[in-house]
């Protein structure tokens, strides 16, 4: 080899390595190139029903003052998604908790099931559960309302909420089910699809642990149970600012402590839904300090997860947590005080967009994007303007592995 064509050849080596070199420092600097997604052993998905960013900021306001630190729900990494559905600019929760649970846009009512094609697509929670991992649902309102029926029904219409706990039992069979609702496991008449029974009884000789109060739920917890379906209230759970000393109700942050022990001991991890159901609920009502409790309430099961991935290293190494609401509910915007700041504890003067008063709960959604936040594992491809709501099960699916 000549002088010269020795200096050729360290010179073209020197150029291919600063390259090289380069490219890695460009991919590890935008984590959307990253060629394999990041994997996570858990996914841990908290739906704020009906939650827009002025009802963050009123709470934040409320609990921290103007200038206080967030929420727990702030999450690091921060996008926003679209929410419209099939249908429609405004969605339900339904079709909006469809997209986030089976990845494809749904119309108002459909739970994970298009009227047209017999053939559904396979839930996020099932996907979990056929990787061999324990799978939870948690919510506030009934457990087979629309938001937790996406991820382990596939039914037309979302008023079947009777079917929908057949289904839970005898098909999609959750480890974990906690919240209200326990008059759809035995209703008085058949629901819209037709169904009925005493589902409650059926739980059981399935393998249920069924409880209806806290302290029962502790000591199911405690003696390891590996199934348990909670019902705590016949309907809806009682609203957090109507919560009393005597109540027999858990409180949204202790239901999620016990699905996290519960699940967390699958060495193959779990998806869990927790929601925070009737932050919809309060903004339909234009009701103020149902909204900052049903906010708070939900902020504090978040920093329950937050708590539980901080004692132990890999629990945050190998969880991906993500936080995000459907929809906005009721166009609220905070109005003043105008003069003078809100001390911590003080509060907002409150508006909603929307005309008449509703229990029915019909009108009020609104069509504007909703807040992602994320951490862990995955969590820098959430970290995006602009999201479909469908890209959210996209990236739940890619990493779970
Ligand atoms: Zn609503």
């Amino acid at each position: 080899m000549t002088s010269r064509t020795r200096t050729r050849l360290i010179f073209a080596f020197l150029l291919f390595f600063l390259d090289s070199t380069a490219l890695w420092a460009g991919d590890a600097g935008d984590p959307r190139r990253e060629t394999s997604p990041p994997q996570a052993r858990s996914i841990i998905l908290m739906v704020a029903d009906g939650l827009g960013m002025a009802n963050v900021t009123a709470a934040r306001i409320h609990k921290n003052g103007p200038d206080g630190p967030p929420l727990f729900l702030e999450l690091p990494q921060v996008g926003y998604q679209r929410t419209y559905g099939a249908d429609g600019i405004v969605t339900d929760s339904a079709a909006a908790a469809s997209a986030w649970a089976c990845g494809e846009k749904f119309n108002h009512g459909e739970v994970c099931l298009h009227a047209d094609s017999k053939e559904p697509p396979k839930s996020i929670l099932e996907l979990a559960g056929m990787k061999g991992k324990a799978t939870g649902l948690v919510a506030t309102s009934t457990i087979t309302h629309a938001t937790p029926a996406a991820f382990a029904s596939h039914v037309a219409s979302r008023k079947c909420e009777t079917e929908i706990a057949r289904q839970y039992l005898r098909i999609t069979r959750p480890d974990v089910l906690l919240g209200g609702g326990w008059s759809r496991f035995a209703p008085a008449q058949p629901d819209p699809c037709g169904a009925s029974g005493d589902l409650l009884a059926e739980a059981r000789a399935r393998g249920y642990s069924v409880v209806h109060t806290e302290s029962d739920l502790r000591g199911a917890v405690e003696r390891g149970a590996s199934r348990i379906l909670g019902l705590f209230a016949g309907e809806a759970m009682t609203p957090e600012n109507r919560r009393t000393a005597e109540s027999f109700e858990p409180p949204l942050w202790e239901m999620t402590a016990s699905a996290l022990k519960t699940l967390g001991r699958n060495p193959r991890g779990f998806f869990l839904l927790v929601e925070g159901s009737q932050i919809d609920h309060a903004n339909h009502r234009k009701d103020l300090p149902y909204l900052l409790g049903e906010v708070l309430g939900f902020d504090r099961a978040v920093k329950t997860v937050l708590d539980w991935l901080e004692e132990q290293p890999s629990r945050k190494d190998s969880t991906l947590l993500v936080v995000v609401s459907d929809h906005e509910t009721g166009g609220f915007a905070i109005h003043g005080p105008r003069k003078g700041l809100t001390a911590k504890g003080g509060s907002i003067e409150p508006g909603w967009s929307f005309t008449g008063g509703d229990t029915s709960q019909k009108v009020g959604h609104t069509g504007v994007d909703t807040p992602v936040w994320s951490l862990g594992p995955g969590s820098s491809l959430l970290n995006r303007p602009a999201m479909e709501n469908t890209e959210i099960y996209r990236v739940m699916k890619s990493v779970l592995d």
